[in-house]
């Protein structure tokens, strides 16, 4: 059987037995129907048809799942856990993500529309790093002691600890299923943290298989929940008392929803918003790397990334030949059901996407820009979700599709001339969230590096990210970093303790 086959089969093997049953919530170390007996279905953005049934978590499930989260919180087989074992356990959880690699991967395919192989090379593989990298962080995370000086002379011991923040709901967005949610449960469990991790109702089905992983792993119940549902158990979690952080990624929309939703006890928030990212090409870049990395920059994901590089400002002079180059790369992407191994370009998530990526097209149209290559459906390619990669040459600043996410994959292009108003246009966003420069010029990729408002800026490189390395925004991409330390702290709250020894 070809490698092709054999994907094909094995989907259809896990297709049918998704299609069994409803898949339940996670709560308290048991997979359970949503009490008001509702389920939605999933769709394959391939095909266009339903892959499962899930159940439709509402407020009564929020409710049961913060419950459990807040016991285990106290349960001295988790809050007691020593540094090494909590090290071990999320050790143990890569093992398992390891394990069912393959599955995992085809699991995200068929739910998101990714390609499969892409899949497991970035996104399970990235996963496993994310849970070994903050598996090495319980054993390091710890406090200070610190050099008060107290007026009365008295003799005191001041030191500092940290505690975990509590019990976090984690709300993810479609685009990295996998990704997403590793990203905030690794901190968390090496925190010390309960959680609720809400997916997107587009993606729900790898955060279940993580969370049955987790138990298997040997997470206490109600350590690690899963509401699956729609917007409003979200906000529920938002809302809920019992929840003490949010951690979100998704729009600057919603972000802002939940920054106003969360006042009622004032939650800790972080959120990881959209971005609208420029590459900014100086006439003496290496053109051929630079075509390259700027067309994975925006047609990786099918350009549903939120630190896609979307907006490109390249020097008049190296313009025409750039955007050329780019197309090129463009048309060797090979479109497809990402259950192909062949296939590096899969659909968009959803018709509603599908939608929207379009409706921006016609908008730059209307706009005056012009469609240099793709902006519709590719031919011959059925039912699913497709859309080609597109590029919209001689678009203006202030035009809706250099100002908006579109979050697909639709890269506008403009020139510049005068060096001192490209920062300017580079700036001129509500987005911070990333930058790319191209030049082999060391004082100015510098120059720029130090101009550009964005939370990460590539030089010569584009979408690098490690988990050693803080990631987030300026200005609307978000607030707080993930990654590295930072993550660490977001997950957890510092005490201050004074000991007066005199
Ligand atoms: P979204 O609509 O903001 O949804 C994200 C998550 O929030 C989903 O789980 C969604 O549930 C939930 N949600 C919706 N309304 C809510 C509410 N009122 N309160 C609480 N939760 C609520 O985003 P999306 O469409 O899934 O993803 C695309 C966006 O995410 C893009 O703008 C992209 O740039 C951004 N993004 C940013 C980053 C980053 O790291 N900065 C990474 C990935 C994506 P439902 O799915 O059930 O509606
Ligand atoms: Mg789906």
């Amino acid at each position: 059987m070809s490698d092709r086959d054999a994907m094909f089969a094995a989907a259809e093997q896990l297709g049918s037995a998704l299609a069994r049953q409803p898949l339940g919530l996670i709560i308290d170390g048991k997979s359970v129907p949503a009490l008001s007996g509702k389920s939605f279905a999933t769709v394959n953005p391939a095909t266009g048809l339903e892959l499962a049934q899930v159940a439709e978590g509402g407020v009564a499930d929020v409710d049961a799942a913060v419950q459990a989260a807040r016991k285990a919180l106290g349960n001295p087989a988790w809050r007691d856990m020593s540094a090494v074992d909590r090290s071990k356990l999320l050790n143990r959880l890569a093992d398992l993500i390891e394990r069912d690699a393959d599955e995992l991967a085809l699991l995200e395919c068929m739910d998101n529309g990714k390609p499969a192989t892409l899949t497991k090379a970035v996104e399970i593989e990235g996963s496993i790093k994310t849970f070994r990298y903050f598996a090495g962080w319980p054993t390091k995370f710890g406090g200070e002691t610190l050099p008060v000086s107290p007026r009365s002379g008295a003799k005191i011991l001041n030191y500092t600890v940290r505690e975990p923040v509590g019990v976090c709901a984690l709300i993810v967005p479609w685009n990295y299923p996998m990704s997403m949610a590793a990203w905030k449960v690794a901190p968390a469990l090496a925190a010390g943290c309960t959680v609720i991790l809400k997916p997107a109702e587009q993606t729900p089905l790898t955060a279940l298989r993580l969370a049955e992983l987790a138990l298997e792993a040997g997470v206490p119940p109600g350590v690690f929940n899963v509401i699956t549902g729609f917007g409003e158990a979200g906000a529920a979690l938002v809302d809920h008392p019992g929840v003490d952080k949010v951690a979100f990624t998704g729009s600057t929309e919603v972000g802002k929803a939940i920054v106003r939703g969360s006042t009622g006890n004032l939650k800790k928030v972080s959120l990881e918003l959209g971005g609208k990212s420029p590459q900014i090409v100086l006439p003496d870049a290496d053109l051929d790397a630079a075509a390259a990395s700027i067309a994975a920059g925006i047609f990786f994901n099918q350009g549903q990334t939120c630190t896609a590089g979307s907006r490109l400002y390249a020097h008049a002079s190296i313009h025409d030949d750039l955007i050329a180059r780019i197309a090129d790369h463009a048309a060797r992407l090979t479109i497809g059901n990402g259950l192909d191994p062949t296939v590096n370009f899969g659909p968009l998530v959803s018709q509603e996407q599908w939608d929207r990526v379009s409706s921006y097209v016609e908008i730059g149209k209307a706009e005056g820009a012009e469609v240099l290559i793709g902006g519709g459906r590719p031919k011959a390619l059925g039912e699913g979700f497709f859309f080609e990669p597109t590029i919209m040459a001689n678009a203006g600043r202030d035009m809706r599709i250099v100002r908006e996410e579109i979050f697909g994959p639709v890269l506008s292009a403009l020139s510049w001339n005068d060096p001192e108003d490209l920062v300017a246009q580079a700036n001129d966003s509500d987005f911070g969230l990333s930058a790319g420069i191209w030049t082999n010029d060391l004082r100015q990729a510098h120059r720029l590096a130090g101009a550009v408002k964005a939370g990460t800026v590539w030089i010569n490189c584009f979408n690098l990210v490690d988990n050693a390395t803080p990631f987030g925004g300026f200005k609307q991409s978000g607030w707080g970093r993930e990654h590295g330390r930072q993550a660490m702290e977001l997950y957890s709250e510092i005490k201050s303790i004074w000991v007066n020894l005199s």
